[in-house]
C-alpha cells in the first residue's frame, strides 16, 4: 500500500479546501491552479480571459480592476464550493520604463490591477474567509519588490506595495485566523516574458541576458512558484504570516564573483 509520502501519490494537504486563484488562466496562475488542485482544492479561477482555462477548474471571468465584476465572480465561486478557505491574487501586468516612460493614466491603471485588485478579490472573500479553518491569503509580488531592477519604476513601485499590503493585511486579520503571504519570483518562463523576448531586437540575446543575471543560471519556472504558494497556503504553514518566499534563483540575496 502507497503512503502520503509516496510520490507517486501526491500528499492532499488541501483536501476539503476550495480556493481562488485569479490570472489562473496563463503561466504563474495556471501552475498555481493545477497545484493546489493535485493537493486536493477545488479551484476556481477568475481571469480576464478564462476561455483556455483547464475544465478540472471552475472559470470566471472577472477584471480585478473592476469591483462589481470582482465581487459577482467571487460569490458565484464561493457560491459554488459552498466556502472558500483560500485566495491567490497573481493577476498582474507589467509595465517598462523609468518615471518618465508611464503617463498618469497608465499609473493608475497598473496599480489598480496589481495592488488595489488584490484589496478588491479579498475583501470580497473577507466573510468565507472569515468562516474557514484554515483561511489562507498568498498575493504575487515580484523580485521588483525588493531589488532595484533598470526600467522598470512603475512596475516595482506595484510590487513593492504588494509586500506592504501583504504586512498590513497579515496584521488586520491575524486573529480572525486568516494568514496572509507572497511570492516574489524572479523572472519565470511564461507566456508573459515569451511577449517580452518576441518584442526584443535579439531575443536571444534578451533571454540569455536574463538567464545569466540569475544566480542559478536559468529562468525560474512557473511551477517552482507554485510550489512555494502550496506550502504558503497549506495548514503545513500554520505559524506563517505577514511574510514573502523568493523564488529567484537566489537574485535578492547571493553576490557571486564573476566567473
Ligand atoms: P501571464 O501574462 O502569463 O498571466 C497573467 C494572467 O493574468 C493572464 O491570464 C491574464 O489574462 C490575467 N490578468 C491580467 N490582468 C487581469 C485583470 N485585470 N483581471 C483578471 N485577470 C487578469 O503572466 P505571469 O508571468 O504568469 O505573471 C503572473 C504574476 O506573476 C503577475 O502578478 C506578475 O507580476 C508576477 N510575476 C511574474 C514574473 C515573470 O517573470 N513572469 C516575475 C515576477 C512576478
Amino acid at each position: 500500500m502507497r503512503s502520503d509520502r509516496d510520490p507517486a501519490t501526491p500528499a492532499q494537504e488541501l483536501k476539503g479546501l476550495a480556493a481562488v486563484v485569479t490570472g489562473g488562466a496563463s503561466g504563474i496562475g495556471a501552475a498555481i491552479a493545477a497545484r493546489l488542485h493535485r493537493a486536493g482544492a477545488r479551484v476556481a479561477v477568475l481571469d480576464l480571459d478564462p476561455a483556455g482555462v483547464d475544465e478540472r477548474f471552475a472559470a470566471f471571468c472577472a477584471d480585478v480592476s473592476d469591483r462589481a465584476s470582482v465581487d459577482a465572480a467571487v460569490r458565484a465561486a464561493a457560491e459554488r464550493f459552498g466556502r472558500l478557505d483560500i485566495v491567490v491574487n497573481n493577476a498582474g501586468i507589467g509595465a517598462q520604463g523609468d518615471i518618465t516612460a508611464n503617463d498618469d493614466a497608465e499609473w493608475a491603471r497598473v496599480l489598480s490591477i496589481n495592488v488595489t485588485g488584490i484589496a478588491r478579490v479579498t475583501s470580497a472573500a473577507l466573510p468565507w474567509l472569515r468562516s474557514s479553518p484554515a483561511a489562507a491569503v498568498c498575493n504575487t509580488a515580484s523580485i521588483a519588490a525588493t531589488a532595484g531592477l533598470p526600467q522598470r519604476a512603475l512596475y516595482s513601485a506595484s510590487k513593492g506595495a504588494v509586500v506592504a499590503l501583504t504586512r498590513a493585511m497579515a496584521a488586520d486579520h491575524v486573529r480572525e485566523g486568516i494568514r496572509v503571504n507572497a511570492v516574489c519570483p524572479g523572472t519565470a518562463d511564461t507566456p508573459w516574458i515569451g511577449r517580452l523576448l518576441d518584442s526584443a531586437p535579439d531575443p536571444v540575446a534578451e533571454r540569455a541576458a536574463l538567464e545569466a543575471r540569475q544566480p542559478h543560471g536559468r529562468l525560474v519556472t512557473a511551477d517552482e512558484v507554485a510550489a512555494a504558494v502550496l506550502y504558503l497556503v497549506s495548514p503545513a504553514a500554520g505559524s506563517t504570516t505577514g511574510t514573502f518566499v523568493e523564488v529567484d534563483g537566489g537574485m535578492s540575496g547571493l553576490r557571486l564573483r564573476p566567473q
